[in-house]
């Protein structure tokens, strides 16, 4: 028995800060490294008789991301309390959304090398994020060892999405490649930073294991606030290790909540998981339910941009599956349609905006892509750095291609003979080991050529006048 016999099971819980000028239930503004404690107020303190306002801006960004999701938008959501104790929750309940959630079931797809997965997507809802706790002094900083811990109001209150998955996901890289490619997703809608090292994307992970061909899930562990993409697919792997030695042990895998530890990268105990009872979900007696309008819904459906996913199964078949997820997650891809709306061929303008135009680190939304679309069809009878330069230019105000294309490499083979000829003349060494069979260094020989033309001359022409002149 080995992990190879096992399989994955995986389902994300991932929360975003919403990028509202406010906080969801209050007026604070949200400043991201604003001195601790400047941005609160009686609704976000609890002080008692404070009443919660729902924020407009953060309703309508959660509706446009359920959309995205394909999910079914509630005509009645209902925000609920979820009961508990802790520092950083004022209230002693977060205000969420348990049986009406805003966005209902929906699905994503996850472009692959071998056709699409589907995730399903149990729910996105819209809730308030506690504050932050620091763990202050001690010898570390850290929470163990920590004399005291000081909390941070700002972040209370910040509106924050949560979006389930079903437990759809079959491996640590697929589970992160869906994490990448949901993060773009919320990112291109303009509704968050969704920055893990920020804090405004922290995903909660949920593995168990199975034996292939098994049906139904085992009891799952649950991985806690991740912040970065390594240690999601880390902390998944080690729990499939761990996971399958217990099951091939014969030891009891519980349901529970894990720590992940990079240093020793292995997962251990947090705490048994509460049940969902445990939370004393009422619906919150101070909100109405929210209603959100038809029209307001087409309206958001209207403006939704192209999904990332989408666009990658669009070039796919032009492009190839490596060069299509390239694009898209680079962002560069809005370029390439550009090229290729302009004439360029769709390989040609793929390789030119992932190699030249990436090591050119010029702006893309800056390229003119009909000029540069001119350059890419005659880039084979460019000498190289003219190609190159023009390629660099091609953000600049004003790039116009024609005075790159007037400089054609020298393919005249009567321009190119005597210099080719001097160069076998000086190089009897080469010319020898060539003949010898060692073929390998004709592009040495070609490259003198390109030397003596400063670049000029056309390589192909080149190639062809030096295997002409050994043969002879
Ligand atoms: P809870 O309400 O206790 O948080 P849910 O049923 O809502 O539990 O599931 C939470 C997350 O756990 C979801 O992302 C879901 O896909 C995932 N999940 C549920 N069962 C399993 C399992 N057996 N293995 C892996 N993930 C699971
Ligand atoms: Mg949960
Ligand atoms: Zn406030």
């Amino acid at each position: 028995m080995a992990v190879r016999d096992w399989e994955a099971v995986i389902g994300l819980e991932v929360h975003a800060h919403l990028k509202t000028r406010t906080k969801m239930f209050c007026r604070c503004e949200l400043e991201y490294g604003a001195p601790e404690n400047t941005r609160t107020c009686p609704v976000c303190l609890a002080h008692p008789g404070a009443l919660p306002v729902p924020n407009e801006r953060a309703i309508e960004q959660t509706i446009k991301l359920g959309l995205a999701l394909d999910c079914g938008i509630a005509a009645r959501a209902i925000f609920a309390r979820k009961n508990y104790f802790y520092p950083d929750l004022p209230k002693g309940y977060q205000i969420s959304q348990y049986e009406a959630p805003l966005a209902g079931r929906g699905r994503f797809r996850l472009p692959r090398p071998d056709g699409d997965r589907e995730i399903g997507i149990v729910r996105a809802h819209l809730e308030e994020d506690a504050a932050k706790t620091v763990h202050a002094g001690g010898a570390t900083g850290r929470s163990v060892g920590a004399d005291y811990s000081l909390v941070d109001f700002n972040r209370g209150g910040t509106p924050l999405v949560e979006i389930v998955t079903e437990p759809d996901l079959r491996s640590a890289e697929e589970a992160v490649w869906f994490l990448r490619l949901l993060r773009q997703t919320i990112v291109e809608l303009g509704i968050s930073d969704a920055e893990m090292e920020k804090g405004t994307l922290r995903a909660d992970v949920n593995v168990s294991v199975r034996r292939r061909g098994e049906e139904g899930y085992r009891p799952r562990w649950e991985i806690k606030n991740m912040n970065s993409f390594t240690f999601v697919g880390r902390a998944i792997e080690a729990a499939i290790r761990q996971q399958v030695a217990a099951h091939e042990a014969g030891e009891p895998v519980e349901q529970s909540t894990y720590d992940y530890d990079a240093d020793t990268d292995r997962l251990t105990v947090h705490r048994s998981k509460e049940e969902a009872d445990d939370y004393r979900y009422f619906p919150e007696p101070d909100l109405v339910p929210v209603e959100p309008p038809a029209e307001l819904v087409e309206r958001l459906r209207a403006e939704l941009p192209e999904r990332p996913a989408d666009r990658i199964r669009r070039i796919e078949p032009a492009v190839g599956f490596d060069a299509a997820v390239e694009l898209v997650t680079t962002g560069r891809d809005r370029l390439y349609d550009r090229l290729v709306a302009a004439g360029a061929e769709a390989r040609v303008a793929a390789n030119a905006v992932m190699n030249e135009v990436a090591a050119a680190g010029i702006d893309p939304e800056a390229v003119d892509a009909g000029e540069l679309a001119k350059v890419l069809g005659a880039r084979e009878r460019l000498p190289r750095d003219v190609y190159l330069e023009a390629v660099a230019r091609s953000a600049d105000p004003g790039f116009a291609a024609a005075p790159f294309l007037e400089q054609e490499a020298v393919s005249d083979a009567s321009a190119l003979e005597p210099v080719v000829e001097a160069v076998l003349a000086a190089n009897p060494e080469q010319v020898q080991t060539y003949l010898g069979g060692k073929e390998g260094v004709l592009g040495y020989l070609v490259g003198q050529v390109m030397r003596e033309t400063r670049g000029k001359a056309d390589p192909r022409v080149v190639n062809r006048l030096l295997r002409e002149k050994l043969r002879a």
